[in-house]
């Protein structure tokens, strides 16, 4: 049998010399995903980095103009936290839709990321948040635009030896909205079809700024720029949001699945996003 060596670091930079002592080691937080990759054999684990007593990565703190998340933040911590829930309330319902209860009192906010599937529900609130992802390593920190931070399914821009410290949000100013929503086969348990964030300041009906967001419908989670584009200065009406809902269904590129087909994603994204517009607008008035 193959020996294993489990290793429990105090404090990131303990963890990062042992990152570098074994560039093979498998970081563990949650373990809600690598538990189901070891139990499907999709992962073999020789070194494993334990960070879970790492207690400097866990914290939500306000810090001016931004909100600094640590790594090992909870998916429990963030639907919970008054911070979260008044600064970043796409956020929180994100959050909120991850697993059952037992899961989102282990799972991450780093793991989310870091798995890096194109339905990983924190991904879009940090992207529409212009979120800054904190990577440490033994030559000190790095900073990752968070839509520079997924480049495919399952892969990320992190390098080696590198271990995600925190993720930095940006605050909303007064007077934006927002709105997260998901669309699953199973009321619960159960990952995105697909998934969508809408950010957006209207003054009366007119669309000063908006920024949506798309998830498990292309290889990243994934800014709807075109979509932007159709309603950036615009007044809203109900055409306008009927013709935003088909551009997003037109420029997401969904795969078909054992979950859904392309075209079934498609749909998805147009009802998703005709609601959330719609939701945002009434709020508004
Ligand atoms: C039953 C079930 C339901 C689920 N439902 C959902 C869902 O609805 N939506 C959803 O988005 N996800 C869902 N998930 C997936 C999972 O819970 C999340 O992706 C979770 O946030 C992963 O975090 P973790 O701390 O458990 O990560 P882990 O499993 O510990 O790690 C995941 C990956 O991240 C790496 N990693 C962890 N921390 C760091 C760090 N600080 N720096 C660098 N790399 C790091 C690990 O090495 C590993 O590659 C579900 C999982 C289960 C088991």
């Amino acid at each position: 049998m193959q020996e294993q060596i489990y290793l429990r670091p105090k404090s990131l930079a303990e963890a990062a010399d042992y990152y570098t002592q074994y560039p093979e080691a498998t970081l563990w937080a949650g373990g809600t995903d690598l538990v189901v990759q070891l139990e499907q054999k999709r992962r073999k684990v020789s070194v494993v980095l334990d960070l879970t007593s790492i207690a400097e990565m866990k914290f939500i703190e306000d810090d001016v103009n931004q909100v600094r998340i640590g790594a090992l933040t909870t998916m429990n911590d963030l639907e919970t936290s008054p911070l979260i829930k008044k600064e970043f309330p796409l956020l929180a319902q994100a959050a909120h839709v991850v697993g059952s209860w037992q899961v989102r009192t282990l799972a991450t906010i780093a793991g989310n990321i870091v798995t890096a599937a194109p339905s990983a529900e924190t991904a879009n609130p940090i992207i529409l948040t212009n979120g800054i992802i904190i990577a440490y390593s033994k030559n000190g920190e790095r900073e990752i635009p968070a839509g520079e931070f997924f480049t495919g399914p399952g892969k990320t821009s992190l390098l080696p030896g590198e271990i995600v410290k925190e993720i930095r949000l940006q605050k909303l100013p007064e007077g934006y909205q927002s709105i997260y929503l998901k669309e699953r086969l199973r009321r619960s348990m159960d990952i995105a079809l697909a998934n969508m964030g809408c950010v957006i300041k209207l003054d009366g009906d007119k669309c000063e700024e908006v920024r949506i967001g798309l998830g498990a419908v292309a290889p990243v989670p994934m800014r709807a720029t075109e979509t932007e584009t159709v309603l950036q200065g615009q007044n809203l009406n109900a055409d306008l949001i009927e013709k935003a809902a088909q551009t997003a269904a037109n420029e997401c590129k969904p795969i078909t699945d054992i979950r859904a087909t392309a075209d079934y994603r498609r749909d998805l994204v147009r009802s998703m996003v005709h609601r959330a517009l719609t939701s945002l607008w009434k709020a508004g008035e």
